[in-house]
């Protein structure tokens, strides 16, 4: 019997195993420690090898799609990272159309507007995979992903494989099932609707964002409560600009934490401050959108 690594390279057939995971270089944040191993799966069946594996040899798990809304910590993770870039591939038939976890929905919405399909441009700019944003039902006042994903097909920690159909999974704002049950999204269909002028639909989607920070970020830290804005929040509490180390506050975007040399420490620190202020200031309790990876 190898040791656990030689284990794990023989147990996850059918994906891409390794030992040191940089989180920093696999973040939009870019920050963060490493991660023991990580797991690559090249199909449905590597990702199934991949979960029974990990379970069996009692490593813990944490899922990555393109690593554009969490902070990893600066210690890294004990485990394995889990991810998903490999798992492509998308299946157009008329308006639906079923896409690989791993797919980036800016390459989708692309080969969907060549098709004549629209209905998905609020997703334009937004830099996620179809699998995390799924998971955290990503989208914009002008919509959200749930609304269009008719079913997802998810991996348990064992390496079963369960059908989701919309109803189950529980798409709220910035919430679904999966925050919850640690199911791994392997695919999701999607339906779209023909659209005029999807590219025109696109560019407008994109143009609205022209204003969003440009430095390194994870989109919005927090949610917005219901009924205001944490931005705006954030900003009336005067903390535009407030620093902790190497993080900012963006000044054209208050919910957003700019990584201007930061480690995970600081930006978590800043988070930190932001949400006792406005709490201190204004009675509301902020929540983050974020996920945090490992230990701070
Ligand atoms: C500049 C910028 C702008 C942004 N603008 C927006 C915006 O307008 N609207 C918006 O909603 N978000 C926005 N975001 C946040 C982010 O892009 C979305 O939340 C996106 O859905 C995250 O997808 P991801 O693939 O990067 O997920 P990751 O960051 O890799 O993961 C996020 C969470 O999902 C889990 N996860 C990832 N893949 C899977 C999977 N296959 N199965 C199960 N769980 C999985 C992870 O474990 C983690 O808990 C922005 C981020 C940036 C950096």
């Amino acid at each position: 019997m190898g040791d656990v690594f030689t284990r794990l390279q023989e147990g996850a057939k059918g994906c891409i195993v390794g030992k040191k995971f940089c989180f920093a270089e696999h973040t939009s944040i870019g920050t963060g420690g490493l991660a023991e191993y990580f797991v690559r799966p090249l199909s449905q069946e590597g990702a199934q090898n991949a979960l029974s594996c990990l379970y069996r040899l009692g490593i813990p798990a944490v899922y990555l799609g393109a690593g554009t809304n969490v902070l990893a910590s600066d210690q890294g993770f004990g485990g394995a990272a889990v991810c998903t870039d490999a798992l492509t591939g998308a299946a157009f038939d008329g308006a639906l159309v079923t896409a690989g976890s791993g797919v980036k929905c800016g390459n989708l919405l692309t080969a969907a507007a060549r098709r004549g399909l629209g209905g998905l441009s609020f997703m334009a700019g937004i830099p996620a995979s179809v699998g995390g944003a799924v998971r955290m039902n990503a989208g914009t006042a002008a919509g959200h992903i749930g609304e269009l994903c008719q079913e997802a097909v998810c991996c348990d920690g064992k390496g079963k494989l369960f059908t989701f159909p919309q109803r189950e999974c529980a798409f709220y704002y910035k919430h679904t099932a999966f925050a919850d049950n640690g199911m791994l999204i392997l695919r999701a269909r999607l339906r779209l609707r023909q659209s005029a002028d999807p590219f025109k639909e696109i560019a407008a989607a994109k143009k609205a964002r022209a204003g969003l920070p440009r430095g390194r970020s994870m989109g919005c830290v927090f949610k917005n409560p219901p009924g205001a804005s944490a931005g705006a929040l954030i900003e009336r509490c005067g903390l535009k600009g407030a620093r902790s180390g190497g993080a900012y506050v963006a000044e054209e975007h208050a919910n957003f934490i700019i990584n201007g040399g930061a480690s995970s420490a600081e930006i978590r620190a800043l988070a930190e401050r932001i949400r006792r202020t406005v709490l201190e200031k204004t009675g509301v309790l902020l929540q983050e959108e974020i996920v945090y990876i490992g230990e701070f």
